[in-house]
């Protein structure tokens, strides 16, 4: 049996929690952790999500040698400004990255906007 544990460690506000967690195939731990300044207000399955997905970023995206972020390269903001579909529409902007300072920036109720930077991107 899979399961999953998470705790709320009672040190959050109203607003956010913090909890830990623990994923275990019956006695075996597989991983712990834990999640700081979780918004209470996106609910239990975005808190689960974020189980999944820190373990997801380690995988494949954190480099081996350094043991960063190659996504962000520790900054938490990933540019895509200029990319563009094949027929040539802009899609691209400023992302808060998957890994822990991007999402630690996100929690912190940062506006993405004040990342963005086309002008860099033009041709
Ligand atoms: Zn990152």
């Amino acid at each position: 049996m899979l399961i999953v544990l998470i705790h709320n460690d009672g040190t959050g506000t109203n607003e956010v929690g913090n909890y830990t967690y623990e994923v275990r195939v019956n006695h075996e731990v597989l991983t712990r952790g834990e999640i700081r300044n979780f918004c209470r207000s996106h609910g239990w399955r975005s808190l689960l999500g974020k189980v999944v997905g820190k373990h997801d970023w380690l995988k494949h995206y954190m480099t081996k040698k350094e043991g960063i972020c190659s996504l962000c390269g520790q900054s938490g903001i990933i540019h895509t400004e200029a990319a563009r579909t094949e027929a040539g529409t802009r899609t691209g902007r400023a992302n808060f990255c998957i890994c822990p300072n991007g999402q630690a920036k996100r929690a912190s109720g940062l506006d993405i906007s004040d990342y963005e930077n086309y002008e860099n991107y033009e041709n």
